[in-house]
């Protein structure tokens, strides 16, 4: 019976990158050429002279417990970034394997399948219907080659959410061939639940989730990869054996806690409803040909002129994302404040329709 561990790399299914130093602090380091003494002005609970602990347990459990997974199914990583390239790493072999991307789409994944030498299908997502997801399109995408289907929901940059009856049934026409990668850096901003569940239905199943959009901590470089136990199992070989900075991991940790988590849905809520302000002014600038609804904290309005908006924005001193290839003359927008929103509104006011 094939399973899921059959994608991975032939050559990396009996590998470990390395087998990592003992991690009790509190025992006497002999063991990992450490400086015995704390640098200056570390008053941190594990001094800052310490490799941190290879995988943070506390913080795991805890992401674990939101995301309502166990923690056998979570790997903490840098970022969500670092976990694309850990998977790309894992399941594509150089000059043979494929990626499947569903473009417009973060581009990450093609970067990621471009350093790794795997070569890149694209499964373009529906114009038509505000960038909607078509399993059959992806379905007719798959080749034998493939190993990663990558699909963004809510979509970055166009801020379509896709249905799970949609991404089920990419699980299902991947069944044995492929792993399907839901990136869901954006989903505390959408109406949609994430798909953790469904992880208990599909083991090529993978979703990535991050801190680093709505739980604001972008600059701790801190995203989990989340996927059935043996996945994660062969993923934790190959991750390095510190990847995560104490310092980086005791603000996520103190984060993310249920304290944290009742003025951090206000500001998600807060998001939302200036996301829909932002769209609704937009639509009024005369400059704006059109918006997509989105479901993230970002949205996608297409320009007359997408480089001189950018450029006058700029010259004010405010940034905006230009996007270019099929999105060419649309811009990308964050949802800032309602102060920072209205600032921008009035310079797009000033251009010429
Ligand atoms: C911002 C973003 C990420 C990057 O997340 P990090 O955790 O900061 O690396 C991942 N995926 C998408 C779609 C993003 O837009």
């Amino acid at each position: 019976m094939s399973t899921v561990l059959d994608l991975v790399r032939a050559d990396l299914r009996e590998f470990t990158l390395y087998d990592a130093a003992d991690s009790d602090a509190a025992a006497v380091r002999l063991h990992a050429n450490e400086l015995p003494w704390r640098p200056e002005g570390d008053a941190g609970e594990r001094g800052l002279n310490r490799y941190p602990e290879p995988r943070p347990a506390a913080l795991r459990r805890r992401l674990a417990k939101r995301y309502g997974v166990e923690q056998t199914q979570l790997l903490l990583t840098r970022g969500s970034d670092d976990g694309i390239d850990l998977l790309v790493r894992t399941f594509c072999a150089a000059g043979q394997d494929r990626v499947l991307i569903c473009t417009p789409c973060f581009g990450m994944y093609a970067g990621a399948a471009r350093l790794q030498g795997a070569a890149i299908d694209e499964a373009p997502l529906d114009a038509g219907s505000d960038f909607d997801l078509d399993a059959d399109t992806v379905g007719e995408a798959l080749t034998d080659g493939t190993k990663l289907i990558f699909l963004c929901s809510p979509n970055n940059p166009t801020g379509t959410v896709f249905q799970r009856a949609q991404l089920a049934r990419i699980c299902v026409a991947a069944e044995g061939r492929a792993l399907v990668v839901v990136d869901e850096a954006y989903i505390e901003f959408s109406s949609l639940p994430s798909i953790t569940d469904m992880l208990a239905e599909f083991d090529n199943l993978v979703v990535l989730r991050t801190l680093s959009k709505a739980y604001g901590l972008a600059g701790i470089r801190l995203g989990a990869v989340v996927a059935g136990k043996s996945v994660i199992g062969v993923l934790n070989r190959i991750l390095t054996p510190y990847p995560l900075p104490s310092a980086c991991v005791d603000i996520a940790y103190q984060a993310t806690g249920e304290d944290a988590l009742g003025s951090l849905k206000e500001k998600w809520a807060t998001i939302i409803a200036e996301r829909r302000n932002l769209s609704v002014a937009l639509e009024g600038i005369p400059a704006v040909v059109r918006t997509w609804p989105s479901e993230a904290n970002f949205v996608l309005a297409k320009m007359n002129d997408a480089r001189t908006a950018a450029a006058l924005a700029r010259r004010h001193g405010y940034l905006v994302r230009e996007l270019h290839g099929p999105l060419s003359d649309c811009l990308r927008i964050t949802v800032g404040t309602a102060d920072e929103n209205a600032g921008l509104l009035d310079i797009l006011r000033g251009l010429r329709a």
